[in-house]
């Protein structure tokens, strides 16, 4: 008697030690499939488990697409190395449609005799499915598939099989969910990059092709500007005009991918303030409308050391400069100066205009990407309103600053470049020459 109590009692402990140790792997594969995999080996994973925990012959994961109403083969640990299964859809009446219909286990002792069991997957495959245990995988109250494990190597399946496959069940739905929006995600990704590319094509085509026969246009029209008929002269004027709008257009159609400038992309090298405002009085000559106003570009007396993308902040400067004169009236003086900042690591380089100014309530907005003050129809001035933006994107990645200031409408404006001053190159020379980039087109 006393032997029996014995016997069943180490029954019992070896049977609580096998539950132990499933738990344990349940524990385990928990870990690693959290553990953000991508779909196709974590599918293998859950299989692999399946298998071992229910000590059957083999596993499969159907997945629901919601797209095309179909349940699908995504895996099986049945497969030949042809995987020709995966992607076949599975009839809603088959024993895997009733799981994911009915949201419920179903459990097989004997498929050939069951007219649920879909054979056309064993002839498919050479494959004989004695039992079956199939569970729904649910994610927040949703079915995303169904696992089965199939054929029970000695016996039948049991209440332990069943509360084991519900739990790797319900892990490998957060798993799987969590793997698909990964590969969604990759996959927008991937798009986006792939239409990225075909805009800068685009782009870079495009204006190729305008440049082309604007040049002729523009060409042609100055030509006709020294016309002695003064009716020509004005025409021509007026196409010109025109054309040079159109240049700008295309100017900040190519420049659009510096508003997303990159510290790591500059081409730095030290420079002083007067060096940078010497290139960008030359810079200046071939701007629009320069000769109608007076522009004073003054090197400051305390030169200080900037380290700077020469072209890059050129493009800056004439893109302020080319706004002074578009919102400044043929006539008035624009300034361009540097200054100490607050410390001495800090220069500040004020463009100054006597324009239309600036409205208090628009300040900031006109740094923002296609924001223009003006209403689009009645401008005069070409551009895509991204010069600003270009602007404040080039010198933060300079780790500067650029705001404008202004006494408000009809009273001028001022943007002021704020930029971190750098010790004077040892050697007296400008440093990194090498690295200085060669203009853009
Ligand atoms: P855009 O090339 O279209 O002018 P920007 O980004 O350079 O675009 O400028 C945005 C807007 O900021 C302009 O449309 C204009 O309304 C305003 N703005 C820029 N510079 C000045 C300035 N010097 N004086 C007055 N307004 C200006």
């Amino acid at each position: 008697m006393v032997n029996m109590d014995v016997q069943a009692l180490q029954d019992r402990v070896s049977q609580l030690e096998n539950q132990v140790a499933t738990l344990e792997k349940l524990v385990d594969v928990s870990v690693v499939l959290n553990s953000r995999m991508q779909l196709d080996p974590l599918l293998k994973r859950i299989m692999d488990v399946a298998v071992e925990i229910m000590a059957c012959d083999a596993a499969s994961v159907l997945l629901w697409n919601n797209k095309k109403q179909q349940l699908f083969f995504a895996a099986s640990t049945t497969l030949d190395n042809t995987n020709s299964l995966i992607g076949t859809p599975v009839p809603m009446d088959s024993i895997a449609g009733e799981i994911l219909r009915t949201r419920e286990i179903v459990q097989v002792d004997d498929a050939q005799t069951d007219p649920r069991h879909y054979d056309k997957v064993d002839e498919d495959i050479a494959f004989e499915t004695r039992s079956l245990l199939g569970v729904p995988m649910t994610y927040k109250n949703k079915v995303i598939g169904v696992l089965e494990v199939i054929n029970k190597r000695t016996g039948a399946w049991t209440q332990e099989d069943r509360r084991y496959l519900m739990i790797l069940a319900a892990q490998a739905a957060v798993a799987i969910e969590g793997a698909q929006l990964v590969m969604e995600l990759r996959r927008a990704n991937e798009e986006l990059s792939e239409v990225d590319k075909l805009k800068n094509n685009f782009i870079a085509i495009a204006s190729h092709e305008l440049r082309t026969p604007l040049g002729v246009i523009m060409g042609y029209a100055s030509f006709l500007q020294d016309h002695e008929d003064v009716d020509t002269q004005s025409h021509a004027s007026k196409v010109l005009e025109s054309a040079l709008r159109l240049r700008k257009i295309i100017e900040d159609m190519v420049n659009l991918r510096y508003v997303k400038q990159k510290q790591s992309d500059l081409h730095l090298e030290t420079l002083r303030i007067s060096e940078l405002f010497d290139s960008l009085w030359m810079e200046s000559q071939s701007l629009i409308d320069v000769d109608k106003h007076e522009i004073v570009i003054k090197s400051p007396e305390n030169d200080a050391y900037i380290s700077v993308d020469h072209t890059r902040m050129i493009m800056v400067l004439t893109n302020l400069l080319n706004n002074a004169i578009a919102f400044t009236e043929p006539g008035n003086l624009i300034h361009v100066e540097a200054g100490a900042g607050l410390t001495d690591k800090e220069v500040r380089i004020r463009v100054a205009d006597q324009g239309i100014g600036i409205d208090p309530e628009q300040i900031e907005k006109i740094f923002e990407e296609f924001y223009q003050v003006e209403d689009h129809m009645v401008r005069h001035h070409g551009g895509l309103g991204i010069g600003l933006s270009i602007s404040r994107a080039i010198v933060e990645a300079h780790g500067g600053r650029i705001w404008a200031e202004s006494a408000g409408i009809g009273k001028g404006s001022t943007f002021v470049l704020s930029l971190p001053t750098v010790p004077a190159p040892t050697n007296g020379a400008t440093s990194n020459e090498d690295a200085k980039a060669t203009p853009e087109s």
